[in-house]
């Protein structure tokens, strides 16, 4: 008998010697042996040992393969096979005719990559006692990434089997790389003692510059800024963990993400880039995320792969005017090495994969980022936003990984380009909000006071969502848990509320009783305000001595707690401020437009369309005469708003359509002559009533027989947060009666719970009902409470991939039940679980107007599915139902169909992945065999045999409704497929 009829008579038993141990082991070494001989090449090697899959598929797939390549292949095979395994021999293993030795291939090859695969077996042994120490010089030379460090010493593989993962990263990063680990193994076996990576220590003054660096850091981060006007609260007492998520684009699919992801692998989309971006708004907390990192840094405690880490706010390099080189910012605006700073600079160059940057809030920029003007010296002086650009796209320090954050609406594509990946902060979730407040006030009464007011407001719950607000409702607490009914529903509220907060905390409690707070410090307000004013028109957002002083802001008015010094890491300047948040000074600014007997009248139209700002300019005074004059030419020439500066202007508009609405008259009463009050009001209503008709303008006519649909286009969301602020149902009203549309598209808007509190109070105002699509974006279970107000007007709401559990479905369905309108729902891909269907079954049975329910990709199981079909029997409307990805099997799916049986308006089924398997398919032909409505049933992906299919086919030749049935990638041969396909023409395969 031949050796290879030898291989495929004992398949059986050679498979169960391989893999019946459970262990991969075996099956490596044998793969590590052939790999040597040059009997497998390496593409063959990656086409069997696929990560993930079943061990027996793996050894079945070398077997196949070592069996079409013929007599030899199957004897080094053998042979392999004897050497791994010797016990096997005359255990019923037969290895008769296969090779008698395995030649050592010649020591050294051509290529030292070549030796890594002609070597293997005995580097695999070499190496495992020694991973760490290889992987560190693999770091050292710059051959590997704290990424790939990670990847090789994955904790479930064995030793042996880290040892072969270094041995392929170190393949697939080329020749010096094998060189580098032949290097060390031969070092190693030459001095009997392994290379510890213990050994391996920085030289002795980056490791001082090291200890100064992280000192710095550690005192610039340990306390949080906010709370540095009024007390001093640590990062380590209040730092609560925020919503990260991966980019809605990135495919990688992946659960919570930690402050270690920032750095990690996952959800990389470009492995050639080194910029990392945290996107997220104003408030949300990116700032406060770098300086948790930079602290956790400076501790020791992680990010220990870099050895030096060198932190940025772009707000400081603003008012950098010099040309730099890259030393003279890392070392001027950082910290300053007291000896050797070209050693140390020399050892930056040398090591980029052991530094990090951070640059804070690339919005607040004055330039917006661009790649045009490319700088590749480390030693070329230049404007400092020219270096910044230049070290995020990598020409400059190619290998040092950044970290930059910014305001989404601040990253155009041409940054995008040179991201690693990007990682969106959402702010606090549900539980997040309540460890924040039980951590801002050590009284648990107080906080559980606290709590229970927010929870009886969900308006105001809806906001605390965005940590600023979250922390100015737990620093008012007090005014908060005392205002009764008048409790705070918009931002403006909020910050309405602080503004007051401070002022009695630094006067007498006394004197600021009562409606006339406001006007007893109305100088103050008026002087930070035109700081704020002029700052917002200029993206100043540093103030020194003589900005304040051209505003008359006065020591008293600096004592009130809004403005902060500002924090500077080289301590060279004189003393500078800034406000507490960028949300702060646009509210500043806000007020000053609405109180202010100096702006300009056109400054409130000018406000609301931004684009004209820069030809007519918002702001005039003392900061533009501070900019360069490139800069003021670069400014003039744009003629429309950078992104970086559209943001801080919408908050702004944001904050005057709160501050005039007719709530907050009394307040004004005092304080400006009511007739400039009322014009500045009707002003806004028709800046806004114009900002929609010009949205609504921009929508298509309908293609003949389709729906009117309108996807909103940017600058929508924030019209209506600006409608939701004044709180006149009557401006709500107006804006809206124009509005005439079947579909509102509102996919990738960036909707979080706030606006979703904006959208439904002002969507009441429609006329008629619309389909509400919000698919992709951060609604939450916070955001469908919110969204329950205007329930009655939609028809259909679409919230795929919007991190939805079954509490936010609960709430949902029982104000849905209610809703005569409400007919579809789409739920794909959130964090849905068996415990929702017994809603939806509920729903099904109630609602016999139903049409269309899509639960895809979520978690729902046979539990789940058997649920769902309570409420299927009784229901006599639904047309769609769509499973597709969840767990529901055969049992499941006979629950469903027999629910489905006699279901006279079922037009489309899927169940497509959902390991169905011919029980399954026998059960749904009964749907078949009796519909007289189903068009499309859905069954690609599960794992339906032949006997399956049988029974679709009988069922299908008593149905003439049914156009298809799909049944893509399921258990059968082709020649099955190809049988099948002929009897029955409605299958597709
Ligand atoms: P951003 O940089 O996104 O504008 P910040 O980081 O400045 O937001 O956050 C604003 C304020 O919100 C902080 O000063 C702090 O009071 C609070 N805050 C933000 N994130 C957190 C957090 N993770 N833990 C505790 N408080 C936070």
């Amino acid at each position: 008998m031949s050796v290879q009829e030898l291989v495929l008579r004992q398949r059986t038993e050679i498979l169960n010697a391989l893999c019946s141990s459970g262990s991969a082991e075996h099956l490596e070494q044998v793969l590590d042996i052939l790999l040597a001989q040059g009997e497998l090449i390496w593409e063959d090697y990656q086409n069997i040992q696929v990560p993930g899959r079943a061990l027996y598929t793996n050894a079945r797939q070398l077997l196949d393969l070592v069996y079409t390549k013929g007599l030899e292949t199957c004897g080094l095979f053998l042979a392999a096979l004897k050497q791994v395994l010797p016990e096997v021999h005359g255990g019923g293993l037969t290895f008769s005719g296969c090779c008698s030795n395995l030649e050592e291939k010649e020591e050294y090859q051509s290529t030292s990559t070549q030796t890594l695969l002609t070597q293997r077996p005995s580097l695999v042994s070499k190496l495992q006692c020694c991973i760490d120490g290889a992987v560190k010089v693999l770091v050292i030379s710059g051959h590997f990434t704290s990424a790939d460090c990670d990847e090789v010493r994955l904790p479930i593989h064995t030793p042996s089997q880290q040892a072969r993962r270094l041995l392929d990263h170190v393949r697939s990063k080329g020749e010096s790389a094998a060189k580098v680990v032949l290097q060390y193994i031969q070092q190693k076996q030459e001095s009997g003692s392994p290379l510890s990576q213990a050994k391996w220590t920085p030289p002795k003054e980056v490791l001082k510059y090291q200890k100064k660096l992280s000192s710095s850091v550690s005192a610039q981060s340990c306390f949080l800024s906010t709370y540095g006007g009024t007390s001093h609260m640590s990062l380590d007492d209040i730092y609560t963990k925020g919503e990260l998520e991966l980019d809605h684009n990135c495919v990688d699919v992946h659960g919570p993400l930690g402050l270690e992801d920032i750095l990690g692998t996952v959800g990389t989309v470009n492995e050639e880039a080194d910029t990392v971006l945290v996107s997220g708004d104003a408030g949300g907390g990116k700032s406060t995320l770098l300086q948790r990192l930079h602290l956790l840094w400076a501790r020791g405690s992680a990010l220990q792969d870099f050895v030096l880490l060198f932190p940025f706010s772009c707000r400081r390099l603003n008012s950098e005017t010099r040309e730099l080189s890259v030393q003279e910012l890392l070392f001027q605006h950082c910290c300053w090495p007291d000896r050797e700073q070209e050693e140390i600079f020399q050892f930056i160059l040398d090591h980029p994969h052991l530094i990090l940057f951070t640059f804070d809030g690339l919005d607040e920029l004055k330039q917006s980022f661009s790649d045009e003007h490319r700088l590749c010296c480390p030693t070329l002086r230049a404007p400092v936003h020219i270096l910044l650009f230049n070290l995020i796209q990598g020409s400059l320090l190619k290998g040092v990984r950044k970290v930059v954050t910014s305001r989404p609406e601040a990253v155009g594509p041409v940054l995008k380009k040179h991201l690693r990946k990007e990682v969106l902060l959402k702010g606090f979730s549900p539980s997040g909000i309540d460890c924040f407040v039980r951590k801002h006030h050590r009284d648990p009464t107080v906080a559980a006071k606290v709590l229970e007011s927010l929870q009886t407001n969900t308006a105001l719950l809806g906001l605390c969502h965005s940590p600023v607000l979250c922390w100015i409702v737990s620093q008012c607490h007090k005014e908060l848990l005392g205002c009764g009914e008048g409790s705070p529903q918009t931002i403006t509220d909020v910050y309405l509320m602080i503004l007051q907060h401070f002022f009695q905390h630094q006067t007498s409690p006394k004197s600021t009783r009562g409606l006339d707070w406001l006007q007893e410090h109305l100088k103050t307000v008026l002087h930070l305000g035109k700081l704020a004013f002029e700052g917002i028109g200029a993206t100043g957002y540093i103030f020194s001595g003589p900005d304040l002083e051209t505003c008359g802001v006065t020591e008293k008015d600096i004592c009130m707690g809004f403005l902060i010094q500002s924090k500077n890491m080289s301590s060279t300047h004189s003393k500078c401020y800034e406000f507490l948040h960028v949300t702060m000074q646009c509210f500043f600014a806000a007020l000053y437009i609405v109180l202010s007997n100096d702006t300009d009248r056109s400054t409130i139209c000018r406000l609301f369309e931004p684009r004209n700002m820069k030809e007519t300019g918002l702001s005039s005074t003392c900061f533009m005469a501070c900019m360069s004059s490139t800069d003021k030419q670069e400014r003039a020439l744009e003629g429309e708003a950078t992104a970086s500066e559209t943001p801080n202007l919408q908050i702004t508009a944001t904050f005057v359509s709160g501050l005039l609405s007719q709530r907050h008259q009394s307040l004004w009463l005092h304080c400006c002559p009511t007739a400039v009050m009322e014009k500045r009001v009707r002003q806004v209503s028709k800046c806004l009533s114009k900002g929609m008709q010009k949205h609504f303008k921009s929508i298509p006519q309908p293609v003949e027989g389709e729906k009117k649909s309108m996807h909103a286009m940017p600058g929508f969301i924030w019209l209506i947060k600006c409608i939701y602020e004044m709180q006149e149902s009557r401006i709500a009203k107006c804006a809206m009666s124009k509005l005439e549309v079947d579909h509102l598209k509102l996919t990738y808007c960036n909707i979080g719970p706030v606006e979703c509190t904006a959208l439904a109070y002002v969507l009441q105002h429609l006329r008629n009902p619309v389909g509400l699509q919000l698919d992709n974006n951060s609604v939450g279970d916070v955001g469908v409470e919110q969204l329950l107000p205007c329930m009655y007007i939609c028809n259909s709401l679409y919230l795929r991939n919007n991190n939805i559990t079954d509490e936010g479905i609960r709430k949902l369905l029982a104000k849905g039940i209610q809703c005569d309108n409400f007919q579809k729902i789409a739920l794909f891909n959130n964090k849905l679980t068996d415990a929702c269907t017994q809603h939806f079954s509920h729903l099904l049975k109630t609602k016999q107007n139903f049409l269309s329910l899509r639960l895809g990709n979520n978690n729902i199981t046979e539990e789940g599915a058997k649920q769902l079909a309570e409420g299927l029997k009784f229901n006599h409307s639904l047309q769609y139902l769509g499973l597709w990805g969840n767990k529901i099997g055969d049992a499941g799916t006979e629950a469903l169909a027999s629910a489905l049986e006699s279901s006279k308006s079922l037009v489309w089924l899927s169940l497509v992945g959902n390991g169905v398997g011919s029980a399954g398919a026998c059960a749904l032909a009964n749907i078949i065999k009796n519909s007289t409505s189903l068009e499309e049933l859905w069954l690609t992906d599960n794992c339906i045999t032949r006997t399956g299919v049988e029974c679709l086919i009988q069922a299908l030749e008593h149905n003439t409704h049914v156009i298809s049935v799909w049944l893509r990638n399921n258990d059968l041969s082709l020649e099955e497929v190809e049988e099948m396909t002929q009897r029955e023409s409605r299958l597709t395969f």
